[in-house]
C-alpha cells in the first residue's frame, strides 16, 4: 500500500517524499524526531510532542521552517490523508542539505516530514505475561557529552543497548547512566513499585522525559497514589514489587524479570495493570 507522507509544505505520495544525499540528518544524523499516536482519529498529546520536538531542536540549534501550528495541522492532515484513525506518526526535522563537512550554518533548508502508518504493537502476550529485559553494557549517553533529552536522528547509543538485549532474547534493554543509576530503557522509561508507591528515574538520571511517562504520572496521583521521581539503582528494581515501562508505542507493559530475577510475585502486578487500564481510558477520553 502505497502511503502518503507531508513534506516540507505539502502531501506528497511516498515515492515523491525523498530527501538529498547531502542532508546532514543523512550524513551525520543531524535532526530531530518524535514519534505521536493516534487513537480513534485524535492525537494523544499532539501539544506535548510538538513542544518536545521544538525543545529538541532548540537544543541544537535548528530552527524549524514552520510554526507549530502547521507542523500540528501537517500531523492531522496526514493522518487524515491515509485513512489512519489508529495510527504512528514519525514527524522528522533534518537540518537540510549542505557540504561534506560538518558545519551546520553551512547547511539550508532543514526538511520536515511526516509519516503515517499503521503501529506495529508488541504482542498481547507481552501484556498479559510481562517482558523480560537485561541490563545493557552500554550506558545511557552523558548529558555533558550528548543530552538523552534532546531526541535526535542519532540514535545509536540506544541501538548498540537495544541490540545487547535482542541479543539475549529480549526486546528491551535497561540502560543505566555513567553513575549507574537506572536511567531507562532503549525506547521506553521504567518505573517501578515499592509499598504501594510509584518511582521513577527524575530527568537527570540521563532519560528522554516521556510523554506517556508524564502522563502515568497524572493518572497515579489522580488515583490517589504517592508517585515520585528518584534515583534508583539495580537494587531497587531488583527488589521492587513491580515494575514497568512507558512509552508511545509500547503504552505501559509490564516487566517481570529483569536479569533473569523476578520481580516482585513474577507476574504483572495489580498497580501496573491499573495504570495500564487507566491510561488506555485517557487515551480514548
Ligand atoms: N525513552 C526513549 C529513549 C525513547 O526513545 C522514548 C520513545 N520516544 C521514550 C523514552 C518514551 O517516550 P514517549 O512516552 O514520549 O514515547
Amino acid at each position: 500500500m502505497s502511503r502518503i507522507v507531508f513534506m516540507n509544505d505539502r502531501l506528497m505520495p511516498e515515492d515523491e517524499a525523498r530527501v538529498s544525499v547531502f542532508d546532514h540528518g543523512l550524513l551525520y544524523g543531524d535532526g530531530v524526531f518524535e514519534g505521536l499516536r493516534s487513537y480513534a482519529g485524535r492525537v494523544f498529546r499532539l501539544e506535548a510532542h510538538i513542544d518536545r520536538l521544538w525543545e529538541s531542536a532548540r537544543a541544537i540549534c535548528l530552527e524549524i521552517p514552520l510554526s507549530k501550528a502547521a507542523v500540528a495541522d501537517a500531523v492531522n492532515q496526514t493522518l487524515a490523508a491515509n485513512q489512519l484513525a489508529d495510527g504512528y506518526v514519525r514527524l522528522v526535522v533534518t537540518r537540510g542539505a549542505g557540504s561534506l563537512g560538518l558545519d551546520p550554518t553551512r547547511t539550508k533548508n532543514p526538511q520536515v516530514i511526516v509519516i503515517a502508518d499503521t503501529i506495529s504493537l508488541y504482542p498481547r502476550e507481552y501484556y498479559e505475561k510481562g517482558l523480560r529485559i537485561v541490563t545493557a553494557a552500554t550506558q545511557r549517553t552523558q548529558s555533558a557529552a550528548l543530552s538523552p533529552r534532546i531526541k535526535s536522528l542519532n540514535y545509536l547509543n540506544n541501538i548498540m543497548a537495544k541490540l545487547e538485549g535482542l541479543e539475549a532474547g529480549c526486546v528491551e534493554a535497561l540502560m543505566l547512566n555513567h553513575k549507574g543509576e537506572v536511567a531507562e530503557c532503549t525506547g521506553d522509561n521504567i518505573f517501578i513499585v515499592r509499598g504501594g508507591a510509584l518511582l521513577t528515574p527524575p530527568r537527570d538520571a540521563g532519560i528522554l522525559e516521556g510523554i506517556t511517562r508524564n502522563a502515568v504520572l497524572e493518572l497515579a496521583v489522580q488515583a490517589g497514589m504517592i508517585a515520585v521521581e528518584a534515583t534508583l539503582v539495580r537494587h531497587d528494581l531488583y527488589t521492587a514489587d513491580e515494575c514497568f515501562l512507558t512509552g508511545t508505542a509500547a503504552e505501559v507493559i509490564p516487566v517481570v524479570t529483569i536479569d533473569g530475577r523476578c520481580i516482585g510475585s513474577g507476574t504483572p502486578g495489580p498497580i501496573t495493570m491499573r495504570l495500564s487500564k487507566d491510561f488506555h481510558t485517557l487515551v480514548r477520553a
